[in-house]
């Protein structure tokens, strides 16, 4: 097949590497139809920002507050987010909490490495410009689960929770592994993994390979705390000599938080995101958090009283962790919620990235999970939609 006779392509996940992926197809130039099934409200995944209609100046990065790029050669799709304004060099201060209480300035983990940057305007404004990227000519559709795929007289079929058919495309991309890991079971109660049913039909010793390794794939959860805080209760966090601030082994086994981001915003308030640790997360996974989209889907009754419990022993740690450098941390006023990441991370090493084209069943896989640089963040991410889009374009 020519490059621009690759035809049609369904894209599950509006992540940055379904969008990435998207904007390097145009680059390539790639003129077929793009579709992206999304199950959230917009593009972003892990890499979104909650906003609110009601309350314009409320803006929380309460996935990826950032994103480092550690290789010597950028991602493609960087300079192109640089100068279009959707990023911006990350301009804030990192420092690590190392055991108790003793601080270190400038000093982070494995995402802090390299060359910072952000969203210019909110996290969710690198999907946004990988999408503006991509042009007008591909269709979005937010809100929707992809539920079911089949392979149907050469055509990748998606449908949706009630088996109505969504979409029919030549090519199947998937950006995140729900759809192809035996936790979606877990997690929906399904009776089948989607793909691995499909995958039955097709007899491509490659794919079966592919979904082996990826239900080996397990991930780390976070519970987050987010707090916004009054123009006066936030003053003091925003004159802290540090925006983000890193917590070493020890000091997460002490705290049970992984890190804090301070994130000022327009309108004086400041909002405050407290990120658990994983061992925190894990003992806390069946509280979801009255936005989780999960919950929604699942229609799962609110525990309030859980919830609270959380937001409580979170509220709790913040307060005394951040008791060295402000003198009276009290949160107990401020508007807080819950917002848990069941799958934040995928743990090493993921899916070869020899496994992620799968020509004979003309489907691919992008995402962090894909093995390589950046495996776990942003930049693999990035890299892995900009591989992928190579790949199907050189067909
Ligand atoms: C709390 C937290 C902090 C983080 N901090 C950092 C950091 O500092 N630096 C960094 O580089 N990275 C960080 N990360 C990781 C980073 O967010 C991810 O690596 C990156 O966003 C992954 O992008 P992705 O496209 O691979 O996956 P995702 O963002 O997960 O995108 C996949 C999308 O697919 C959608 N989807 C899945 N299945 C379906 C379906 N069946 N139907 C419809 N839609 C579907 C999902 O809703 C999702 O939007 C953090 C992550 C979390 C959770």
């Amino acid at each position: 097949m020519s490059r621009l006779g690759l035809g049609s392509i369904a894209v599950i996940g509006a992540g940055v590497s379904g969008c990435a992926l998207a904007a390097q197809l145009r680059l390539l130039g790639h003129q077929g139809p793009i579709s992206l099934w999304e199950t959230g409200r917009g593009p972003g995944g892990r890499a979104s920002t909650r906003r609110s209609r009601q309350d314009p100046a409320l803006r929380i990065d309460h996935g990826a507050p950032l994103f480092n790029i550690t290789a010597e050669t950028d991602p493609h799709l960087l300079q192109p987010l640089l100068s279009g304004g959707w990023i911006e060099p990350w301009p804030g201060v990192i420092a690590q909490l190392q055991g108790e209480s003793s601080l270190r300035l400038g000093q982070s983990d494995a995402m802090g490495l390299g060359t910072l940057y952000r969203g210019l305007g909110g996290m969710d404004h690198l999907c946004q410009g990988l999408l503006s990227l991509a042009g007008k000519a591909f269709e979005a559709h937010y809100g929707t689960l992809v539920r079911f795929l089949a392979w149907h007289d050469g055509l990748w079929q998606l449908y949706g929770p009630d088996r109505q058919l969504l979409c029919q495309a030549q090519w199947l991309v998937l950006s995140s592994t729900l759809l192809a890991h035996p936790r979606s079971r877990m997690i929906f109660g399904w009776h089948d993994v989607p793909l691995k049913e499909a995958a039955a039909a097709l007899a491509d010793l490659q794919l079966d390979h592919a979904l082996t390794l990826i239900a080996g794939i397990r991930t780390e959860a976070r519970s987050n705390l987010l707090v916004v805080l009054d123009p006066a209760a936030g003053q003091p966090w925003r004159e802290l000599p540090f925006s983000l601030l890193h917590f070493d082994a020890a000091a997460q086994q002490r705290w049970g938080l992984q890190q804090i981001t301070i994130q000022p915003l327009a309108d004086g308030r400041c909002a405050v995101v407290a990120h658990s640790s994983h061992a925190f997360a894990a003992d806390h996974l069946d509280v979801y958090g009255t936005h989780s989209a999960v919950a929604k889907m699942l229609q799962l009754p609110p525990d309030e009283g859980r919830q609270e419990t959380v937001i409580a022993a979170l509220t709790a740690a913040l307060e005394a962790v951040m008791a060295p450098w402000l003198s009276r941390p009290d949160l107990g006023s401020s508007e807080r919620q819950l917002m848990r990441w069941g799958a934040a991370f995928p743990l090493a090493p993921g899916l070869p990235a020899e496994l992620i084209f799968c020509a004979q069943s003309r489907l691919g896989f992008c995402g962090d999970f894909i093995a390589g640089v950046g495996f776990g963040r942003i930049e693999g991410a990035l890299r892995s939609g900009e591989n992928l889009a190579r790949q199907l374009c050189s067909q």
